[in-house]
């Protein structure tokens, strides 16, 4: 299959890349590495380097007849939405108009999107479904509603055919250690707390220790970027071989709080990490969790490897050679 993954130097597409090599596709990566790493590009694929924003870069690169197309390449950071929502309307909105319409102007039929549990806001009940209302409450998640509501359009009016994927909270590093370098900016959790595992920061700020949860802090229903990106592989071929379109929950079913991650990093690390309660964080929920019984019934998904010590397991392998 020759496969387009849009934003396949970034951290998710760069997982996705590696294990569609490794299944003998012909991989195309377009990505402008404005936060992605070339290191990451899986040598077996060619790189592309170019933006969505331009139409220019996709008209020449869809000379290439693409079986299907993968896009990852978006800006994340809710809180940075809220401050900046400009540059998530232009990069995360009308690149992803700009990519559709090339590959509807180019005959090509199939995406998988990412998109991610920000689309449904607060929840109203969790387990959370795919029947749970759509109601974002960052311009990150705004953004993600507005291509699903596109895609859910250009299936009718156009014969896309799509698989948007709805992520919760992606995490960890390859179990097999193919990918290289850790992404330098997060605002993640995990992250943080590897980087105060290895002094890159002094110490991490837990947001809210008031919450009603078993300890106070906020649950969330981490999943490990290997079984992301195996859900993807099965997306596709479920593409291949039906018509319908799939709009999927991806997590585990099951929550840690922030205490049981410093716990557990300093299980895994060996290092203190320093950390002190502060406000709640706007827009925090006090638990995410997914029901994923769709995703294992559509496409018989169902993640493998994130229970929390193998997921800071696999990222303190690349944290620790700091
Ligand atoms: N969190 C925290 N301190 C931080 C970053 C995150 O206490 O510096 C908490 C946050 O309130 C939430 C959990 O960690 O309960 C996961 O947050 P993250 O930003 O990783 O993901 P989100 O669920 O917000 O997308």
């Amino acid at each position: 299959m020759k496969i387009l993954v849009v934003g396949g130097a970034g951290y998710i597409g760069s997982h996705v890349v590696a294990d569609l090599c490794e299944k003998g596709n012909d991989v195309f990566v377009f990505d402008n590495l404005y936060s992605g790493s070339i290191e990451n590009i899986d040598k077996k694929a060619k790189f592309i380097m170019g933006d969505v924003n331009s139409e220019n870069d996709l008209d020449k690169l869809f000379k290439i007849k693409f079986d299907i197309v993968f896009h990852f390449a978006a800006l994340k950071a809710a809180g940075e939405s809220m401050d900046n929502p400009e540059i998530y309307s232009k990069n995360n909105i009308n690149g992803t108009i700009n990519l559709l319409n090339t590959m509807v102007a180019h005959d090509i039929k199939k995406i998988v999107f990412s998109s991610s549990a920000a689309v449904y806001g607060y929840p109203k009940y969790l387990p959370i479904d795919e029947k749970h209302t759509i109601k974002p409450i960052n311009y990150y998640g705004y953004t993600k509603k507005v291509i699903e509501e596109i895609l859910n359009w250009y299936g009718k009016l156009k014969e896309i055919n799509y698989a948007t994927l709805r992520y919760f909270n992606a995490a960890g590093y390859d179990i097999n250690e193919r990918i290289k370098e850790r992404e330098k900016t997060t605002a993640n959790l995990l992250p943080i707390v590897l980087e105060c595992a290895v002094g890159l920061r002094e110490k991490l700020n837990i947001f809210g220790d008031d919450y009603n949860t078993l300890d106070g802090t906020g649950i969330r229903d981490y999943i490990h970027v290997n079984d992301l990106s195996n859900a993807h592989l099965k997306a596709m071929d479920y593409l291949n071989k039906n018509k319908n379109n799939l709009v999927l929950n991806l997590g585990t079913g099951h929550g840690y709080s922030v205490l049981e991650v410093i716990k557990m990093a300093k299980k895994i690390t060996g290092k203190e990490i320093k950390h002190s309660v502060i406000d709640r964080r706007a827009g925090d929920p006090e638990k995410l969790i997914a029901s994923s019984d769709l995703a294992k019934k559509t496409i018989n998904w169902e993640a493998e490897h994130s229970d929390l010590e193998k997921i800071l397991t696999s990222m303190w392998n690349l944290y620790s050679k700091i």
